[in-house]
């Protein structure tokens, strides 16, 4: 058996970590968790019930009545986020949760609660997972971490051109507003901020297709299959 790795992708917002890490698994037939889909739920659930953001006695009430789980979704290869039990992967990707959700991911016991289930599915390694502190905080032990860059011009173009499949009113601006708002905030919070490891393997992709960024991250991987 071959041996298997923790790979752990983060940079920033729609820079295609996903993306990759989706096609990593797949071909290594590891499993793939996208972390920002856990803040996003636990954002949609705060906003369903109207949890405010600096109540802390509220949010570790609340907190102890969420659950969160992936379940494979066969059409879109990909696993779609259950909050106790609906499957929220379409509402978690609404402009709206996606305006808020950095204010709770910047919550410190928002980020113990999806941290100890995180390192609870790398337990036996064979994982790719993506973020923001997978590198830093979640497996700063990952044999394989990746730090994915691209200019913020072409991240903006390319999420607004997904998006507008699903949400056809979006604009450009504010899906680049949006990202400049989520960057600043996930880069200067107090709990752990997005930074790129001291170990971390720089992937910009500003210039390279899915295909390429993803021969080149396949290559890093095997090497630290095989060492
Ligand atoms: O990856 P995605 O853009 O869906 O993540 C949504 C948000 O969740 C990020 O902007 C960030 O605020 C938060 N996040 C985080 N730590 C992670 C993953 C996501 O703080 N590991």
């Amino acid at each position: 058996m071959p041996n298997k790795i923790i790979i752990a992708i983060d940079g920033f917002s729609s820079c295609g970590k996903s993306t990759l890490a989706k096609a990593l698994a797949k071909s290594l037939a590891y499993v793939f968790i996208d972390t920002g889909a856990m803040y996003r739920a636990v954002a949609l659930y705060f906003m369903r019930h109207e949890i405010a953001f600096n109540d802390i006695a509220a949010i570790e009430k609340a907190i102890q009545s969420i659950q969160l789980h992936f379940a494979f979704n066969e059409a879109t290869g990909k696993s779609d986020m259950y909050l106790n039990g609906e499957n929220v992967e379409a509402a978690i990707r609404e402009m709206k949760v996606s305006q808020k959700v950095s204010e709770v991911a910047a919550i410190a016991a928002v980020r113990d609660f999806a941290v100890a289930q995180q390192q609870a599915m790398g337990e036996q390694k064979g994982i790719v997972m993506d973020g923001r502190d997978i590198g830093t905080v979640v497996f700063p032990k990952a044999e394989l971490k990746i730090f994915v860059t691209a200019d913020p011009l072409v991240r903006a173009e390319r999420r607004f051109k997904e998006l507008q499949a699903t949400q056809p009113t979006i604009t450009m601006e504010e899906v680049a507003e949006n990202l400049t708002h989520r960057d600043l905030i996930d880069s200067t919070r107090e709990h752990s901020p997005l930074k790129q490891a001291e170990d971390a393997l720089v992937l910009d992709n500003t210039h390279l297709n899915q295909e390429e960024q993803f021969t080149i991250a396949l290559n890093w991987a095997k090497e630290r299959i095989e060492a």
